[in-house]
């Protein structure tokens, strides 16, 4: 089959690879889309850990069963479904605390980028019909997204600022809407992402070069700054300035992957004088079936930039951070 194959440092490639094989106890999916994540980048760039090339990468999957194992219930040829890249085991003692997203022994399954993928069912979610599948495909991210707004204890009401409007940034921006936030500032130096953060509802976007943090944390309301911070850019700038946008008692999530190498200076005294939480949501944990109620309720079509043949896999590497980008998936 053909495949998005991570070939090396800055390289992938569409490659011919091997069909994957189907066991009793997996299905085999015919891959409609799969999103080019961020996280694939990283793993591009040597900036996150995902074993060696050559590998196939992938993680944002929708499609339909093309063949099912002879011990699979509930799942069958023609099911509409999206994908969780995590398998946990259940056994180790992370599963056992009830955080599979640190499974010490999980099959990750991130062979998105192809043709066709093999998943254990419970890696797999059959998609409502209202659904469509380029929808579909968001479900993973979605998931992340939701368990960033769960990591956020966020509550009805609360003053939320989201740093950094990529895929991960807009969908989080929406959950926390869902989830009753009062008020939602997006911060993020792209004009277009700010325009369309603007038409998928925040009530204010922010360009991080002309707001310093006290003018931010003012927009925050008349505590001083906002119950929740949503750190979804990357940049270690941004994060020094989601600490200062925070009011007393407000919670900090770091969903975004930084450049291992990164460091930022804090000040301690805020952790104290504010009582902030500074917390990270890796992945997703017990999320996927919240997320795949919430689809219909998102606005997804606007954060689809573009569609593209996985032949072009090269070129939506190359061209994933252009301005006025957010998602973008790959039809096998
Ligand atoms: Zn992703
Ligand atoms: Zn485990």
């Amino acid at each position: 089959v053909k495949a998005g194959v991570w070939t090396g440092p800055g390289q992938i490639d569409c490659l011919d690879w091997p069909e994957p094989g189907i066991a009793d106890d997996t299905v085999l999916v015919q891959v409609a889309f799969c999103g080019f994540c961020g996280t694939d980048a990283s793993i591009i760039e040597g900036r996150f850990a995902a074993g060696a090339p050559p590998r196939v990468l992938g993680h944002e999957v929708s499609g339909v069963v093309a063949a099912a194992g002879s011990a699979v219930r509930d799942l069958a040829p023609g099911d509409r479904v999206a994908c969780n890249i995590l398998s946990p085991c259940g056994g180790c003692p992370w599963c056992q605390a009830g955080q599979p997203n640190h499974c010490a022994r999980s099959f990750i399954a991130a062979q998105g980028l192809a043709e066709y993928a093999a998943y254990r069912p419970d890696q797999v979610y059959v998609l409502p019909e209202s659904i469509p599948l380029d929808h579909g495909a968001l479900l993973e991210p979605v998931a992340n997204c939701v368990y960033a707004v769960d990591r956020a204890r966020l509550r009805a009401g609360d003053t939320v600022v989201v740093f950094g409007g990529g895929p991960i940034g807009l969908m989080t921006a929406q959950v926390a809407r869902l989830a009753g936030a009062g008020t939602v500032v997006l911060v993020e130096p792209d004009g277009a992402r700010r325009a369309l953060g603007l038409a998928l509802g925040v009530d204010a976007a922010l360009d991080p070069a002309e707001t310093d943090p006290a003018a931010l944390a003012a927009t925050g309301g008349r505590r001083g700054g906002f119950d929740v911070a949503i750190e979804a850019s990357g940049q270690p700038d941004a994060l020094a300035g989601a600490m200062m946008a925070l009011a007393a008692g407000g919670r900090l999530v770091v969903v975004s992957i930084f450049d291992p190498a990164s460091v930022v200076a804090i000040a301690p005294y805020l952790l104290y004088e504010k009582e902030i939480e500074l917390t990270g949501a890796h992945a997703t944990t017990h999320t996927f079936p919240r997320a795949l109620k919430l689809l219909h309720r998102l606005d997804l079509g606007p954060l689809i930039t573009s569609v593209e043949p996985l032949a072009q896999i090269s070129d939506v590497y190359r061209r994933h951070r252009e301005p006025g980008r957010v998602k973008t998936l790959v039809r096998p």
